[in-house]
């Protein structure tokens, strides 16, 4: 951790008791939307001025001098057209990123006219340095779409589980602030694997125990976290029943495979799950894991972000079909480049500086009225059939399809020879909704032990930056990662991809 990551850091602590002394009620977050959703322009605008502007450093500034672009043509450029469509005459005049070149530089785009937050680094051999931030002015602003889905659900009143990572992964800790911030603070965090476990966790571990800590000083602490290893499916389920048995409902928070995990526990035990609404998030909402949840009589509520930055969309109230999400336009603005996504943040408290960045995920965007509570406050507009083409989603993780390649030729190749066209990774969702991360080996490779081969593809991870070391150890517990022995497979065009969807069990 260096000086200013300290300081930083403290800081942050510092703001935590305020923080939670201060909760935010859905008046007033619905205030805050509409004030937002109002002044986005200028927003937008000032968040420019902040962050690019004034930072010498930024990376857009030489892609705006090459467009010509000063920061007065912008301003008159997005009052006149409005944001998007300003937004999309940027993009074909050169001003956005792809996913490589944001994977490739990520620090980068942090947004540093930050100055009190928890910076998450978790260190790395290769230089590039991921960094996750959690500022309290951002959480604050994230429970007010909390608070949207709190009060379509009416779950003010009913005891809520978490089952997530301690930090580097940020989602544990981040719903744990934001829903003490609405006044509902989380009743259990069941912590999913030991973090210490991981490189370079052990720090991080400790930053979140003392920021449950430091919160016991509010009248709102959080839970501390306590292990409970990804098999032991059945110790969540005893307690979601203990807590329909003592109130009558239950809600439960994971990643959608736990939750989908769960969900079969309780067939096995022939239990029904009535009146248990699970909130998942990370991996998309496809038809097969949808019924997978419901047929046990639960009900699955879906958001939709990334920690690049935080919150993309909230599952519509009266879906037009299973995935129908509201973009969160009071805080980020999408417009679209074929089916792939551009993502720009809005608010100068956003963690990453993003205009018009890939971040490797396709969708539809579409404009309509619904009748649900998300759109009867102004956000009208809807994204669908969300999926990700350029990493690989399992176990609530999430993997660039380029490390994948990298794996390949940096460890594979190496070691069991051919070329990276002899090995090619196909991602699948297996009959019970989890997602499998299939490697297929050519048989030429000749014999090769599969068990074997899986440690060497751990190891690897476990060496990498960021989020690889965590993704290694949960795909390790969950079995994600499987060999097949066949040859991989060409495009109409003869080309091999290194990552191919295997399409045939998500579609319906
Ligand atoms: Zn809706």
């Amino acid at each position: 951790m260096t000086w200013r990551q300290g300081t930083s850091y403290l800081r942050f602590l510092a703001g935590l008791r305020q923080f939670l002394n201060s909760p935010v009620s859905f008046e007033q977050a619905r205030a805050a939307l509409a004030h937002a959703l109002q002044h986005r322009e200028e927003n937008f605008l000032q968040m420019l001025q902040q962050c690019v502007y004034a930072n010498p450093a930024s990376p857009y500034l030489p892609l705006l001098r090459r467009a010509g672009c000063a920061y007065e043509d912008i301003a008159d450029g997005v009052r006149r057209e409005g944001l998007e469509k300003f937004l999309a005459r940027l993009k074909s005049a050169g001003v956005w990123v792809s996913f490589d070149e944001f994977k490739s530089a990520q620090q980068d785009f942090n947004n540093y006219a930050l100055s009190a937050t928890c910076e998450v680094s978790s260190g790395g051999s290769s230089g590039q340095t991921a960094r996750s931030h959690l500022d309290l002015d951002y959480l604050e602003f994230r429970s007010y779409y909390d608070h949207l889905f709190f009060q379509m659900l009416d779950l003010y009143r009913v005891p809520m589980g978490l089952w997530y990572p301690k930090l580097p992964a940020v989602t544990g800790v981040g719903n744990c602030l934001r829903y003490a911030k609405l006044g509902k603070p989380v009743d259990r965090w069941f912590s999913l694997l030991a973090t210490d476990q991981v490189k370079s966790g052990r720090a991080l571990s400790f930053a979140t125990d003392l920021m449950v800590w430091a919160s016991r000083l509010s009248r709102r602490p959080l839970p501390m976290p306590e292990l409970l290893e990804m098999d032991k499916v059945d110790t969540a389920l005893d307690w979601i029943l203990q807590q329909r048995q003592n109130t009558g409902r239950c809600a439960f928070q994971s990643y959608l495979s736990q939750v989908i995990r769960i969900a079969q526990a309780a067939k096995t035990r022939e239990t029904d799950l009535s009146s248990v609404v699970f909130i998942v998030g990370a991996e998309p909402l496809t038809a097969t894991r949808h019924r997978e949840i419901e047929a046990v009589g639960a009900r699955v509520y879906s958001r939709y972000f990334a920690s690049e930055i935080g919150s993309i969309a909230l599952e519509c109230g009266c879906p037009c079909e299973i995935g129908d999400y509201h973009l969160v336009t009071p805080s980020v603005a999408v417009v679209t480049d074929g089916p792939s996504l551009l993502f720009t943040s809005l608010l100068r408290s956003a963690p990453k500086v993003l205009i018009n960045v890939q971040l490797g995920d396709s969708g539809i965007l579409e404009d309509h009225d619904c009748g649900c509570l998300i759109g009867e406050l102004g956000l009208r507009t809807h994204v669908r059939q969300v999926s990700s083409f350029r990493r690989a989603k399992s176990e609530g993780m999430t993997v660039p399809h380029r490390d994948l390649s990298r794996l390949i030729e940096e460890a594979l190749v190496p070691k069991y020879g051919g070329s990276s066209l002899d090995y090619q990774w196909i991602e699948r969702e297996d009959a019970r909704g989890l997602t499998r991360l299939c490697l297929r080996v050519h048989p030429d490779r000749g014999a090769i032990s599969e068990t074997e081969m899986v440690e060497t593809i751990l190891a690897w991870l476990r060496r990498g930056d960021a989020g690889l070391p965590l993704a290694a150890e949960l795909w390790r517990k969950a079995d994600t990662i499987q060999i097949v022995r066949e040859r991989p497979q060409q495009t109409a065009l003869g080309k091999t991809v290194t990552v191919v969807r295997d399409e045939t069990k998500t579609k319906h």
